[in-house]
């Protein structure tokens, strides 16, 4: 499991998380909505150790991410992060994009890599297009590929960042049914989006962001049909 507790961060003067207390469960799929700049992204990057935070405390299944003892590139390869663009290597393959990992991390021979690649290209819809370039994709396809080539390395964790926010809307359903599917086989995972819809059917729990502070948390009927804190009613009225 994630737990996070008392986190502080600031850039500068700015305190981005201020204080933030949170545990995730394995098996749990949590949302984490809110306004731009309320601190989203920093809490996903704090959660796989891109950022140092100044105070507190993340443990991933009991491992301290900021202790200096930790092996981060360790940590890392439990923890899947897909972000709103991801720029695959053009001159690659799908295929030899999503080997990459597994073969320089992991170390695993191209025999293994290829097969992992295949069978999580297959689970993200894209077994017709191993040997495209990614140019040749759409936008839907290139996040599912992106998806794709976090899950070859085997993630027990999967944070996902505003993975529809770039793409043209007719394209947001294709890569929302791979985080279901991702949701309705257990994986663990924390899906910062903008889509209410996908928030109210999937999460097990919705958080909501303002101003570095969680102002809420609760299963999507309660968070969605009584919210309490003023700031998440402003928040729903204006994104409904
Ligand atoms: P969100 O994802 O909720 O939109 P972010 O976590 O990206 O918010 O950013 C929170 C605040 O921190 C914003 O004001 C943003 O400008 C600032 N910020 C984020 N990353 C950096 C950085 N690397 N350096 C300085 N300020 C940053
Ligand atoms: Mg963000």
């Amino acid at each position: 499991m994630i737990e996070i507790e008392n986190v502080r961060k600031s850039f500068g003067t700015l305190e981005v998380l201020k204080g933030i207390d949170l545990t995730v469960q394995n098996g749990e799929v949590l949302t984490v909505i809110g306004g731009s700049g309320s601190g989203k992204s920093t809490l996903l990057t704090c959660i796989n150790g891109l950022e140092p935070i100044d105070s507190g405390r993340i443990l991933v299944d009991g491992t301290e991410v900021h202790a200096k003892s930790t092996d981060l590139n360790k940590l890392r390869r439990k923890i899947g992060i897909v972000f709103q663009q991801w720029n695959a290597f053009p001159h690659l393959s799908v295929i030899e994009n999503v080997m990459l990992g597994p073969r320089k991390v992991l170390g695993q021979s191209k025999e293994e890599a290829r097969e992992m690649a295949v069978k999580q290209l297959t689970h993200v819809g894209l077994a017709d297009k191993l040997d495209v370039y990614p140019g040749r994709l759409s936008g839907g396809q290139q996040q599912r590929m992106a998806i794709a080539r976090a899950l070859a390395m085997s993630p027990d964790y999967m944070l996902f960042d505003e993975v529809t926010s770039a793409l043209d809307p007719q394209l947001v359903g294709e890569v929302l049914d791979t985080l279901r599917l991702l949701a309705a086989e257990g994986m663990t995972m924390i899906c910062v989006t903008h889509e209410m819809k996908f928030a109210r059917e999937v999460s097990d729990r919705v958080a909501f962001f303002h101003q570095g502070v969680m102002a809420e948390i609760a299963p999507p009927a309660e968070l969605f049909g009584s919210p309490a804190h003023p700031e998440l009613q402003k928040f729903l009225a204006a994104t409904h």
